[in-house]
């Protein structure tokens, strides 16, 4: 049983939160953050700008016990109907920034939006981010769970990832963490937000580069379905081999247990790409998770592979 915050604990918070003239919104619909369009009213989110207004608000969450979670660009997330029961922390101003600070060297803002800030780099001259053009979401999203595609995953191209830990800014280059193929140790923690991360590019041809921007782009477009409400990939690919050696994909497995397309309420298994569950208009958190939890049980009795789930639940569902 979910308990709601105590309007008290919210009111204590504000009050702390304009002593320090940290920005916040209050009753603010989590649908229009989310790719799915999905989601209730949280009755705050709060959105520090800079380092030390996130050391207040951290203080202000432990000495009122407040609940939260911190939301990104929302790609990776199916938001509850109901998220009442937690504030959300989001970063702003600052950390929707980012620069050259050297040659080939970017420091990059966890709030920065990674389609457009990754192809503007890209056109800078500079090559090996480009894949990271096609992926939805913010950057400080895509280090939690090593974001990639197309045989490219963001912490290969990571020097250091800024991020606060116990009240602690930390600094750390990706061979200090654990991390593999959409997983770091920051996503199995849950105890860590990151601030920004740093990266090194080689000087490229800036018509490979803009070739290179194209073809991931045209894959993208070919492989997706279009102008669809989602987030993206349901499920991770089992790290299992067909009888030919070659990996099965998450995908493959939802299509031979027959669910291409099935409906439940607003939200649908997509008939283009089954890994993807797509809202209609209208879906509930819940629609989508009866999907997921349809799919985990038909796909585990017709194959006997657990799939395990890319997309996070935000909050309790139903
Ligand atoms: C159409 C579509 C296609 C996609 N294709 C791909 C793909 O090819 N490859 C791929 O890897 N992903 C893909 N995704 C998933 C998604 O875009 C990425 O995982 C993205 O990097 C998530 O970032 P976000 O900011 O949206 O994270 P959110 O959805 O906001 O959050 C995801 C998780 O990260 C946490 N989080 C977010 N920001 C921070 C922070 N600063 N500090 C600490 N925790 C944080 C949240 O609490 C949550 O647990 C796709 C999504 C869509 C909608």
């Amino acid at each position: 049983m979910k308990s709601m915050l105590i309007e008290s604990q919210l009111q204590e918070l504000i009050r702390g939160l304009d002593k320090f003239s940290v920005p916040y919104r209050k009753d603010v619909s989590l649908a229009i953050l989310s790719s799915f369009k999905i989601g209730g009213v949280s009755p705050l989110i709060v959105e520090p700008n800079q380092d030390s207004e996130i050391f207040e608000v951290l203080n202000l969450f432990r000495q009122l016990d407040i609940p939260y979670r911190v939301l990104g660009g929302g790609s990776n997330i199916l938001i509850s109907d109901h998220p009442d029961d937690f504030v959300v922390f989001r970063l702003s101003g600052d950390y929707k920034n980012y620069e050259m600070i050297e040659p080939g060297i970017f420091e990059i803002g966890g709030a920065t939006n990674t389609t457009p800030v990754f192809r503007q780099i890209s056109q800078k001259g500079f090559t090996g981010a480009e894949f990271l053009s096609t992926i939805p979401g913010w950057t400080g999203g895509a280090v939690i769970q090593n974001a990639g595609c197309y045989g490219g995953e963001l912490l290969d191209l990571v020097s250091r990832i800024d991020f606060v830990r116990d009240g602690v800014i930390q600094s750390k280059k990706p061979s200090e963490i654990e991390y593999g193929y959409r997983f770091t140790e920051f996503l199995r923690d849950k105890d860590s937000i990151i601030l920004r991360i740093q990266m090194q590019l080689q000087a490229g041809n800036l018509i490979e580069i803009e070739e290179s921007l194209k073809d991931k782009r045209d894959k993208r477009n070919s492989s997706q379905p279009e102008n669809k409400k989602s987030a993206g990939s349901i499920f991770r690919n089992p790290k299992v081999l067909d009888e030919d050696g070659k990996p099965i994909k998450a995908w493959q497995l939802i299509d031979r247990a027959g669910l291409r397309g099935v409906i439940q309420g607003g939200a649908q298994i997509s008939p283009e790409h089954c890994n993807f569950i797509v809202n209609l208009g209208g879906a509930k958190a819940v629609d989508v998770h009866y999907l997921s939890e349809l799919i985990m049980e038909k796909v585990e009795k017709t194959s006997g592979i657990l799939l395990e789930r890319e997309v996070e639940n935000f909050g309790t569902i139903p």
